[in-house]
């Protein structure tokens, strides 16, 4: 069996805060079966140390940036572990990066910094008996991994990779500390990992790996372009002979439409009619004939559900109905909340809830996700599985899962949802219509239910291209 290590700051279903998360958790049960066995690198969150079973101890570390840390190697809910046991740096009271106040804690560039360096002590020198032939880094929370890496030798022999899910977050930290987080003088410059007169530990693990890759191959292009590429276009532009779009996939265990214990079971677009009768109940809408599309989402910028405040009343007009999973922006929040209160056609719930989101996936005729960018997105996914029409802007993974209704791919039966660019109110407001016009059409509606239905989302072609890719740099025979 060839060995991965992923390093990753949270991994599903321990510690979760978005799309990240997911992916740390799908990866190794879908590499598995081609031979490569993940074992995850994670922090001793409270939450984390809870959840294990036995473990053993394979590394100590007696300055671990203040204190004194342990590697222990676990299983918990199905995922093989080590875990970087630091109190000093992960035992509090919060979430992964902020604290319950909401703040960012002070010392999260030591605390990202810590994993980094045990990341690359575990793949340089191995732990236990466990060897890695591959570094599979997740975002700026294990930028490092690689520079340390390069500085204990371990370069040589293990290969490297750095996933981007997310290029907004950059993981900036005072120059000043460059001595205390162990980074090397010459790096701190425009080609290295300086930005902007501050040391970004994303942008290290770009210039470090061998490998980058990022969660949708529009994405990836899009990451080349000011537009998208958050101030790090010109790094991306400059490594994009080692950079790939790897789409992610879902996990189709829990997204079943013909098990979902959350809802009214389905195996056809046919009997699903049960489940949107049962979300309107819920919800407090009537059945008025028309489609009832849904948003479950994070309400932020990003997310251009403001575009949708917008675009609303033309679609409300034809007898379109919302409803909407979410919680964010206060603006957002309250904005929504008052729509619900003076339209008898809009319904929403403001916090998170899992169960409510099956729920609203089976229940739905569409799923909006006006997403000003979208690395990959997930819940457009979960529509395709469920029978409900994506209606997506046409950027990063949303333009790479949801096949168009344009002329063409109607009349060959390819049409899974409709894109919509540039990303506007106006598009949108189209699309919503298009949307009405095709529900109306129930003999195009119920094909491009069934198309979607079928379409592969699972884990099973993208775990096939990151073991590739691993083959391609990692040091297995
Ligand atoms: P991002 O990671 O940018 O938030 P993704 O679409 O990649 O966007 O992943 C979001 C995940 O979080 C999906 O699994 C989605 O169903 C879930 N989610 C978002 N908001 C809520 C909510 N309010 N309640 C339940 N699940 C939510």
């Amino acid at each position: 069996m060839n060995r991965v290590l992923s390093v990753t700051s949270e991994c599903a279903p321990l510690i979760k805060t978005g799309g990240l998360a997911d992916v740390a958790g799908a990866l190794p049960a879908a590499l598995k079966p081609l031979g490569w066995e993940m074992i995850t690198l994670l922090p001793g969150y409270p939450q984390v140390m809870s959840a294990l079973g036995k473990t053993t101890d394979v590394m100590v570390e007696h300055d671990l940036f203040g204190g004194t840390a342990r590697v222990l190697k676990a299983k918990a809910k199905g995922l093989q572990l080590f875990v970087l046991d630091a109190p000093h740096l992960y035992d509090r009271d919060g979430g992964p990066y902020l604290d319950t106040d909401g703040k960012d804690y002070g010392d999260n560039p030591q605390r990202f910094a810590a994993l980094g360096w045990i990341a690359a002590k575990i793949a340089t020198d191995g732990a236990g008996d466990w060897m890695p032939d591959v570094l599979h880094a997740h975002d700026w929370q294990a930028g490092l991994a690689p520079v340390y890496l390069r500085a204990f030798g371990g370069a040589a022999w293990v290969g490297s990779v750095i996933t981007v899910h997310n290029i907004a977050f950059h993981g900036l930290a005072p120059a000043h500390l460059r001595k205390e987080l162990r980074l090397p003088a010459d790096g701190l410059t425009p080609e290295g990992f300086e930005f902007w007169g501050q040391i970004s530990t994303l942008k290290a693990g770009l210039n470090w790996s061998d490998r980058i890759t990022t969660v949708s191959p529009t994405y990836a292009r899009e990451l080349m372009t000011p537009e998208f590429g958050m101030g790090l276009d010109g790094v991306i532009r400059s490594r994009a002979g080692v950079l790939s779009g790897i789409l992610n996939g879902i996990d189709t265990e829990v997204w079943d439409p013909d098990t979902d214990p959350d809802v009214t079971n389905f195996a056809t677009p046919a009997k699903k009619r049960a489940a949107t009768a049962a979300l309107r109940e819920e919800m407090g809408l009537e059945d008025n004939g028309g489609p009832l599309a849904v948003v479950v989402s994070r309400l932020t910028e990003q997310k251009g559900l403001d575009l949708l405040i917008e675009a609303l009343p033309g679609f409300l007009s034809r007898d379109g109905q919302l409803a909407l999973l979410g919680s964010g922006d206060g603006g957002l929040e309250e904005a929504f909340q008052q729509l619900a209160d003076t339209h008898s056609g809009v319904a929403v719930r403001i916090g998170y809830d899992e169960a409510l989101s099956h729920r609203m996936m089976a229940g739905a005729d569409a799923v909006l996700v006006p997403s000003r960018f979208e690395p990959c997105g997930l819940t457009q996914m979960y529509a395709l599985r469920y029978g409900a029409i994506p209606v997506v802007a046409r950027t990063g993974g949303l333009a790479d899962t949801v096949i168009d209704a344009n002329a063409a791919a109607l009349r060959s039966g390819a049409a899974t949802g409709i894109q919509f660019y540039p990303v506007t109110a106006e598009a949108l407001s189209g699309a919503l219509h298009q949307l009405v016009d095709l529900f109306e059409d129930t003999k195009i509606w119920k094909k491009m239910q069934k198309t979607a239905m079928r379409q592969d989302v699972s884990w099973a072609g993208s775990a096939a291209e990151y073991a590739a890719l691993y083959e391609s740099i990692g040091t297995a025979e």
